[in-house]
């Protein structure tokens, strides 16, 4: 089969809910991928932010291959000899007292969400049922009918109503609005991704965090930290929220807790909001299965071991650095933190940011456009110096060459 045929067989089969770039994809190895024709690229998307240990990293892969031949799956219907061992290892590195492992970003979010409502009604005294949380413009957090409702985005609501009630929406890096909304007595939490990722990487001001943070605690709300994408080293330290030293009351993590391999995703709360869920109130087939155990410890350990976060703050520094020098009417505006970047395009003669992608492919390296006008550059986190300096002239050919 071509290139075509396979682009055609999924196109025929499959549902059409996105719009990949035409590229086909067959091996990854680091942060390289290549198609079915041979030809190798920089992998610049990393899955999402999945991928930060690379693809098929060889510790990653062992460990799902060791497990995989003895244990798989139990559900929790029975105990297992893998979970615990995870439950430790991940609380004791985050520095939580417990752990729900569930499996996609989206259930982690959904996990959340739950944990903040009853929590409310048990410790906060809310009334049954008047529960609200505050999410931010712009936000995203996943697919579910849920979280489309907290979605401000069209692309991602229009036409799937009813909503789930519950939910008020404030400006994004917007303290006073925050403030404002939280003299409301019946807010459980407030829901903020630490950078917006999918809304094309908004890094808010230094600070928000922090005073976000802090008056959630003046008003007795939850600090929740949705870090499925900024989290596990991907902006340069363990958790984005490192940057301003919060330490969130839930953290939602998913994606590169695998490092690619399979969903794994996880909510981390200390007991005092962790135990208000109850036997039979929450939970998933594969949440917490002992091969998802296995590959988030190998996962987990790579971080460390290989430095990734301290990689990132670094060349994420030399990345942003040399894009800036690119003299281009065509770039608005570079922004980012560690190795989680986008650049803004203006369009010239008709040519958009999809255009500069395809070109970018031609060129050896994948990148996809988000909101027509942003592309996203987020590399595996093992890339060393000269791999992002020989990425950062690729795009420095393609952009001059519009
Ligand atoms: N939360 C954030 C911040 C995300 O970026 C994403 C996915 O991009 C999700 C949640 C949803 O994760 P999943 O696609 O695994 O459901």
């Amino acid at each position: 089969m071509n290139p075509q045929d396979y682009m055609n067989r999924e196109l025929k089969y499959g549902a059409h809910n996105y719009h990949p770039l035409p590229v086909v994809l067959e091996k990854g190895k680091g942060v390289y991928v290549w198609d079915t024709e041979g030809k190798k690229y920089f992998d610049f998307l990393s899955a999402y932010s999945a991928v930060n240990q690379g693809h098929c990293h060889p510790k990653i892969i062992k460990a799902m291959t060791d497990q995989a031949q003895i244990l798989t799956l139990t559900s929790r219907a029975f105990y297992n000899n893998v979970l615990g061992e995870f439950e430790e290892y991940v609380t004791k590195y985050f520095g939580y007292d417990k752990v729900l492992p569930m499996n996609t970003g989206a259930e982690a979010d959904e996990t959340a969400l739950k944990l903040a409502r009853k929590w409310a009604y048990e410790k906060k005294g809310v009334p049954e049922n008047e529960a609200k949380i505050i999410v931010c413009e712009n936000n995203f957090h996943g697919r579910t009918i849920t979280i489309i409702s907290m979605s401000t985005d069209p692309d991602a609501y229009k036409g799937f109503g009813p909503y789930t009630p519950g939910f008020i929406k404030i400006p994004y890096n917007d303290i006073e609005a925050l403030k404002k909304e939280l003299e409301d007595e019946n807010i459980a939490a407030f829901l903020v991704e630490p950078i917006q990722g999918e809304a094309g990487v908004y890094v808010p001001d230094n600070g928000y965090l922090k005073k976000a943070y802090n008056l959630c605690k003046e008003k007795n709300v939850l600090f929740i930290a949705d870090e499925v994408q900024t989290g596990i080293a991907r902006t340069g330290k363990l958790l984005a929220c490192d940057h301003e030293n919060v330490r969130p009351d839930i953290l939602i993590l998913g994606k590169a807790v695998s490092g690619g391999a399979m969903p794994i995703s996880a909510v981390l709360a200390d007991d005092d909001i962790m135990l208000v869920i109850k036997p039979g109130e929450h939970g998933s087939t594969f949440g917490g299965n002992p091969l998802a155990g296995k590959v988030a410890i190998a996962a987990l350990e790579v971080i460390k071991e290989e430095r990734l976060a301290e990689n990132a703050e670094r060349l994420g520094k030399i990345f942003r650095e040399e894009l800036r020098k690119i003299d281009s009417d065509m770039i608005e505006l570079i922004r980012g933190k560690g190795l989680l970047n986008a650049m803004i395009i203006k369009p010239k003669n008709g040519k958009e940011a999809w255009d500069v992608c395809l070109k970018l492919r031609d060129n050896g390296l994948l990148a996809k456009p988000t909101h027509g006008h942003i592309i996203r550059f987020a590399p595996p986190l093992v890339i060393n110096e000269e791999q992002i300096r020989e990425a950062a002239d690729i795009i420095k050919k393609t952009i001059l060459s519009f």
